[in-house]
């Protein structure tokens, strides 16, 4: 299988990329665009890793099998430098990026206007909400200049970025407390329950600060068609360079390589996690690295269910109604004492749950009165239960009527979403746990996270920084650090 580039010209540079996902797909762009011959390996026997959307219930209903919502992918400085549009990829944005209702009926709106969020607000807490995010959502750019990479190089925006995290170091529990009313309450801890940990830890309180922030700032939109429009769009702009995606290949160690190529690859980058580089790299990993890799920890997981409905769901909010995103967890407490009970290995029995009414934007994805309806609960990391009850009670909760419109179910709990991808050990779909250092400085403390230490070899997955969500800035850097080892 050896590059045809490498055939005609044997001096140039060679490289496998191990894995398609959004990170997979950037770093192999990256690597084409400086000249290298680039192929990537995949396992699964689709391209796009956690951008996949095909039939999973009824005929003509698309569904994305993982992400959805893409505020990063609009967001990430890489992916805006290649010419996706041209490649078919188009955001739609839903009248309402997120609601999160409350069981009286109200509900906590966040919209790209933050107009449109404060008037579903209490006039003091709306007040606080511009005073927590318009500074960031004013210079929202800068902001993503500082976090959408390892943060032990020097900040471009020092002032922004302290201010920044004076907040994100803090617990969720202890910013939500400056807003009184449940609707903003439940809203921001919703969007910080994104953290998949604990919620009164130091620096949960991140995530929900910059998901917010770009929710304001960009939207969380959707992609036409389905999330697998981003993953054929990246691999046509990898084929403009040269470069091709092989599926079926499910990589095991490095000799594989040199079978499959004919000789070793000058790079390897891994879109993996550091468990599958363990296996790959074997004896080759150096001690200290092998140490980081075996200590990397995974966090709670998703109970993921995909239902085909007809008609649209009842809620008795109406700002749901018109909803991309319906978080699901009640009042603040009570999502702070599910978020805890999961990350301490216990089922909650009203989890937090994410809805997504893609299809509220993108028509395209239904047939007929049949939609698709996406959900996934937190789960304990691992869990061998049935959440499947409890996520649908969750939408009962606040839309009486919901069981009486479904048609068809596809199910995926923590063990079936790791045999689907590798990446998701234990059903952890950020690809290692958020908690203690590892949010920052994952999968190890590094000046460059993307080495492994074996020469050639970098690991390009969301297991690196900045880490999960569909941006490929984990690939776009570790591509470059491959790049600065050729010298
Ligand atoms: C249910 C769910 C919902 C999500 N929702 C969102 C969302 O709304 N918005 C968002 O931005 N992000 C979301 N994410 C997260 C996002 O999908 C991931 O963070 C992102 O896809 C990570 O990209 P990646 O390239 O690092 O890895 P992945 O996308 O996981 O891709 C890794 C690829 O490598 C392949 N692979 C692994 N090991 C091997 C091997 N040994 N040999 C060959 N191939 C291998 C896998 O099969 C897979 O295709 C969600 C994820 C899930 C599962």
């Amino acid at each position: 299988m050896g590059h045809p580039l490498r055939a005609r010209c044997p001096h140039v540079t060679d490289a496998v990329v191990v894995g398609s996902g959004p990170n997979g797909l950037a770093a192999a762009i990256r690597l084409a665009q400086a000249g290298v011959a680039v192929t990537v390996l995949e396992a699964h026997d689709l391209p796009g890793g956690g951008t996949r959307t095909t039939e999973l219930t009824e005929p003509g209903l698309l569904h994305d099998h993982c992400s959805a919502m893409h505020p990063s992918g609009v967001v990430s400085p890489y992916l805006r430098s290649l010419p996706l549009g041209e490649h078919g990829l188009e955001w739609l944005w839903p009248e309402v990026d997120l609601a999160h209702p409350l069981d009286d009926g109200s509900a906590g709106v966040m919209a790209r206007d933050l107009a449109r969020t404060a008037a579903s607000l209490s006039p003091d807490d709306a007040r606080r909400w511009e005073r927590t995010f318009g500074p960031l959502v004013r210079h929202f750019g800068d902001l993503v200049d500082d976090t959408f990479g390892p943060i032990l190089g020097p900040p471009a925006h020092p002032v922004l970025l302290a201010r920044f995290g004076l907040a994100a170091l803090r617990p969720a529990t202890m910013l939500v407390d400056r807003w009184h009313d449940d609707r903003a309450r439940g809203l921001f801890t919703g969007v910080a329950a994104h953290f998949f940990g604990r919620l009164d830890r130091p620096l949960s309180a991140a995530v929900g600060l910059i998901l917010t922030a770009a929710g304001h700032a960009v939207g969380w939109p959707v992609a036409r068609g389905g999330s697998r429009a981003i993953s054929d769009a990246l691999i046509a702009v990898l084929a403009s360079y040269g470069g091709s995606v092989r599926c079926g290949v499910e990589v095991k160690d490095l000799a594989q390589l040199r079978d499959l190529t004919g000789r070793a690859p000058d790079l390897v980058l891994l879109d993996t996690s550091p468990a599958s580089a363990l296996r790959i790299l074997g004896d080759a990993l150096p001690d200290r690295v092998r140490r980081s890799y075996t200590a990397y920890r995974f966090g709670p997981a998703a109970w993921k269910v995909d239902f085909a409905i007809r008609g649209d769901v009842p809620w008795t909010s109406p700002e749901a109604r018109v909803a991309g995103t319906v978080h699901l967890g009640g009042r603040a407490e009570e999502m702070v004492a599910a978020e805890r009970a999961t990350s301490s290995g216990a089922m909650p029995d009203r989890p937090f749950v994410l809805c997504g009414q893609q299809y509220l934007c993108d028509p395209s994805r239904s047939a007929g009165d049949l939609n698709p309806f996406y959900a996934y609960a937190h789960v304990p990391h691992g869990y061998t239960g049935d959440a499947t009850e409890s996520l649908i009670d969750q939408i009962e909760r606040f839309a009486p009527g919901f069981r009486d419109i479904v048609v068809a179910t596809h199910v995926r709990g923590p063990s079936a979403l790791e045999s689907y991808n590798a990446n998701y050990l234990g059903g952890d779909i950020g690809a290692g746990a958020n908690d203690g250092r590892q949010l920052l400085l994952r999968p190890r403390l590094a000046l460059n996270p993307y080495r492994t230490g074996v020469d050639g070899v970098f690991l390009c997955s969301a297991s690196t920084p900045p880490g999960a969500g569909v941006h490929g800035m984990c690939g776009f850097h570790a591509a470059e650090a491959a790049l600065a080892s050729l010298g």
